[in-house]
């Protein structure tokens, strides 16, 4: 899953994002509203964490334009003002939970597992075509049976394919939604991910499951 970070004090920001990422999110880290919002223009995301007195602007002023805007994922405030008005007003204007500073980790790792569950029920939570079997909710990869050691990237890489089987996959649409900006991003790391991926997978299932299209992309067959 990609999560997006807004958090102004560096240290806090730094540490969400590392926690996010060593449970197997892509987590980009923002400090500013400005950022934010060019952020989910740039790429979607499947959830934010959003901090509420940042230095451009006010979070609930940002939530509430993205509401408004039709971004649907799920939001939850992260912020030091906790009265009950406060929690009122964020929950009001869209928010999906409300976390006072400070904070645990764990707590908030818990509350965020617990939204995207409650997100991926609406969608589906296991992910099956030529024998792979991808776990949305337990990140578990498995090539006919057998279970797959992936890196975080290359599950991330895999879950897009799995979701759009068949389709060519131009190779921004997947580098947008793997790397945080795909600005940053050689074009020639995709292919060193992609092979990768690939030797796992098919090294396994015994049969080609990935087709480069050359200029255009990668399809998963
Ligand atoms: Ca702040």
């Amino acid at each position: 899953m990609k999560v997006l970070v807004v958090e102004d004090e560096r240290r806090l920001g730094e540490f969400i994002q590392k926690s996010l990422t060593e449970q197997r999110h892509t987590a980009t880290w923002v400090r500013t509203c400005g950022e934010a919002s060019d952020a989910l223009a740039e790429t979607p995301y499947d959830a934010v964490v959003l901090d509420l007195t940042l230095p451009d602007g006010d979070g609930i002023d940002l939530l509430k334009s993205w509401r408004k805007s039709g971004f649907n994922e799920p939001v939850l405030i992260l912020s030091a003002r906790d009265t009950v008005e406060d929690r009122i007003k964020g929950l009001d204007v869209g928010a999906d939970d409300y976390m006072p500073k400070p904070f645990s980790l764990e707590e908030l790792l818990a509350r965020m597992r617990s939204l995207l569950r409650r997100q991926s029920t609406q969608k589906q939570t296991v992910l099956e075509h030529s024998g792979i079997r991808l776990d949305l909710l337990g990140h578990t990869v498995q090539v006919n049976g057998k279970p797959i050691d992936l890196t975080s990237r290359e599950y991330a890489l895999l879950e897009i394919f799995m979701q759009n089987h068949g389709r060519v996959l131009p190779r921004t649409l997947i580098t947008d939604k793997i790397w945080a900006s795909s600005y940053d991003v050689d074009t020639n790391l995709l292919d060193v991910y992609m092979s990768r991926l690939r030797a796992k997978l098919e090294s396994t299932s015994g049969k080609a499951l990935f087709k480069t299209v050359r200029g255009v992309g990668y399809q998963f067959l």
